[in-house]
């Protein structure tokens, strides 16, 4: 992509698609199914059209913008919708760098051998459900999952999508079967800073973290915190305490595991009594199955020994998992050559970021293309890449497209 139009289109698109959902301060709240989300989408519909792309959104809330002859296509996706208070790079970029590529190689004269669809999936932060729209066009979401699930702001999901115009129920009507993706690509921000620090232009991704979540409880005997001696007790709290602290001894062990808590709670909620019950949800990522199963195995442990330790019970219940994704060898290559030819450095590397590329991964050759974050920020209104990373991912983006679809 050596037309200066192009860049200047995609920085003009990144700019205007800032403004749905904008915040003073430079970041954007477009959650999934929200009004700017909404009107994101119609806007982003236009712009399709106006390239060139045959449009329409599907029944998750999807939008695809194809263009080429019939049969299996090649994908070059990500996502416009962002978390609350995020940055403007975070997915948007993705789907925009696919629409620039797309404008170029068809100003440039590019035969497509075979179809390309740019789509942006809906809600893939998980406002309401984490890599909803992937998991709807491949099946993996059912209809009366959609009818539960509720967001943060205890908005219903099925709810916030007839404001969009989408009926949840008909959600399977999304399912694509496996035939008609040839290949999967995606463009994403780093969001981390290893590529700023080691001085590389571009990431290639190699795997896709998997994702266990676990609810964790201990139980101990509500007393008086006064009266009754330190040892005696049946604490929850102790036990609660010592079980993150040894966790996150055991993770400082591993540089691929990466551990968080949240969503806290503690009965009764009284200085003078002991905690009967502590609960809260723990994360816990790895590249590695088996080694994401085996540190489940010792949190149980754990769990059972700082349990006993302060007269406490445990309990861990599996919530979730996500499987780690290695990427497809043959898409890597194409990506490394593709940035060789220009001169690029990039390096080969880990996603510790859940994407939409993880589900394809195991569907079709599937490979991640990552842009260096500025400061390794991401999620917050901070968030930026230099417009020099941008021209020297989406010329290898593009590259990797013309020859995807020439095949
Ligand atoms: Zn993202």
């Amino acid at each position: 992509m050596r037309d200066e139009t192009a860049f200047a289109d995609l920085f003009a698109d990144l700019r205007s698609l800032a403004t749905y959902g904008g915040e003073t301060g430079g970041g954007v709240s477009r959650t999934a199914f929200s009004k700017s989300f909404n009107e994101a989408q119609v806007w982003l519909a236009v712009r399709m059209t106006e390239a060139g792309l045959q449009v329409h959104i599907d029944a998750a809330g999807n939008l695809i913008g194809r263009y080429g002859p019939p049969g299996p296509a090649i994908i070059c996706a990500s996502h416009i919708d962002s978390v609350p208070h995020g940055g403007r790079f975070d997915g948007a970029l993705g789907v925009l760098s696919g629409l620039a590529a797309f404008r170029a190689l068809k100003t440039e004269g590019h035969s497509f051998a075979r179809a390309l669809e740019i789509i942006a999936f809906a809600d893939e932060e998980g406002e309401y459900f984490s890599l909803f729209g992937s998991r709807a066009m491949l099946g993996l979401v059912h209809a009366q999952e959609v009818a539960a699930a509720c967001g943060t702001r205890g908005i219903f999901m099925a709810d916030a999508m007839r404001e969009g115009g989408l009926d949840a129920a008909k959600i399977s009507a999304a399912r694509r079967p496996a035939s008609d993706f040839h290949a999967y690509l995606e463009l994403h921000i780093e969001q981390g800073p290893v590529l700023e620090e080691r001085g590389f232009d571009l990431g290639i991704v190699e795997n896709i973290v998997g994702i266990e979540t676990l609810e964790v409880t201990f139980n101990g005997r509500p007393d008086h915190s006064g009266t009754t001696p330190m040892r005696k007790r049946k604490d929850a709290m102790r036990a609660a305490v010592a079980y993150c602290q040894r966790c996150y001894d055991e993770a400082d062990k591993d540089e691929a595991l990466r551990l968080n808590f949240d969503d806290w709670s503690m009965t009764p909620q009284a200085l003078n009594v002991v905690a009967e019950r502590v609960r809260f949800r723990q994360e816990i990522r790895h590249p590695d199955a088996a080694a994401l199963t085996e540190f489940v195995v010792t949190a149980e442990r754990i769990a059972a020994e700082a349990a006993q330790n302060s007269n406490a019970t445990a309990q861990l219940r599996v919530l979730a998992r996500d499987e780690p994704a290695i990427l497809d060898a043959s898409m890597r290559a194409l990506l490394r050559h593709s940035a060789a030819a220009r001169g690029v450095r990039f390096l080969d590397m880990p996603s510790g970021a859940g994407h939409d590329a993880q589900l394809f991964a195991s569907i079709c050759p599937t490979g991640m293309l990552f842009v260096p974050s500025i400061d390794g920020r991401s999620h917050c209104p901070e968030e930026m890449s230099s417009p020099e990373a941008i021209r020297t991912a989406v010329t290898v983006l593009c590259d990797a497209l013309r020859a995807l679809t020439s095949e």
